[in-house]
């Protein structure tokens, strides 16, 4: 029999791995994926990997089968078929749907650039604050493209007061300050926010780990899962990976890839358990490609 632990009054621990295939993963993907493999297998529970492939635009099926080849090189096993948000659609349509009956969401036919020009908008954690333009729409022509936001205001006012619990710290929500965020997309029919919370509400993940530049986001999840009578569960954001000069590790800083590391001949078993014990120092942030 397979040690399926349960931590006592908590259930059975659900983790998951859930990257974009937009390009190849970097060090700050092997820290999520470690640390919420570490989090699954050392409570005998279950460790997920789901592709979140929603911008067909943007992902490449190579960076699919990079991803299992990087985490394979890393030493990490997941559970059951690999998920993918692209045969997923139907689930982000009928919840998109749930809010359009609750009236919490609104189509919008601005363009980024008319976003953008909105003068005053205040910046929010990494877009322009959508300024309500299209709120007021009463007859609104769903033959020109459009997008779906939440009517942020009214959401908050009907879900109140809201919280979770992130590496064991009570958070309050603050969605409103995202503004009306989209939940389904011109070019695609989900966004981000509606497709992750309503994935792992279905995949029944209980802890969520992953940088804290996802942080800001949550508030919206958290939300989210209030309209949707989804369950919250624990997160752990975790601090992203800095180089010797305290900078954030990120492509555009020149680190390089787990595909170039691997290729090159480095030891992912020992990167995965030097990200583990938290004491990784990266001594190749600059080399990049
Ligand atoms: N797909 C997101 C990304 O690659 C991460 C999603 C999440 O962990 O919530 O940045």
């Amino acid at each position: 029999m397979t040690a399926q632990a349960v931590i006592p009054g908590q259930g059975r621990v659900v983790t998951r791995f859930a990257p974009s295939p937009t390009g190849r993963l970097h060090l700050g993907h092997a820290m999520s994926a470690v640390l919420a493999h570490e989090l699954a297998r050392r409570a005998g529970g279950r460790f997920l990997l789901r592709i979140e492939d929603i911008d067909l635009a943007r992902c490449r099926e190579e960076h699919v089968a990079g991803i299992s080849a990087d985490l394979e090189w890393l030493g990490l096993d997941w559970d059951g078929a690999v998920v993918r948000q692209s045969s997923r659609l139907h689930l982000y349509a009928v919840a998109l749907d749930r809010l359009k009956a609750q009236a919490l969401v609104y189509p919008c036919f601005c363009t980024r650039a008319e976003i953008a020009a909105s003068a005053s908008a205040p910046h929010g954690s990494d877009a322009p604050i959508y300024p309500g333009t299209c709120r007021a729409i009463h007859d609104p022509d769903l033959t020109r493209p459009h997008c779906w936001r939440l009517d942020m205001a009214r959401a908050v006012a009907l879900a109140g007061p809201l919280s979770w619990s992130d590496n064991g710290t009570t958070i309050a929500a603050d969605p409103a300050a995202q503004g009306d965020v989209v939940l389904a997309r011109k070019d695609a029919p989900s966004s981000y926010h509606l497709a992750v919370t309503v994935d792992d509400a279905d995949q029944g993940v209980t802890d969520i780990v992953r940088g804290v530049d996802l942080f800001a986001a949550t508030h919206v999840h958290r939300l989210l899962q209030a309209l949707l009578g989804l369950p919250t569960p624990r997160y752990h954001h975790h601090p992203l990976l800095t180089d010797e000069r305290g900078e954030r590790l990120a492509k555009r800083t020149g680190a390089p890839s787990l595909t170039a590391m691997r290729e090159a001949g480095e030891d992912g078993l020992a990167l995965a358990a030097a990200l583990a014990r938290g004491d990784y120092r990266p001594k190749t942030a600059l080399r990049g490609r």
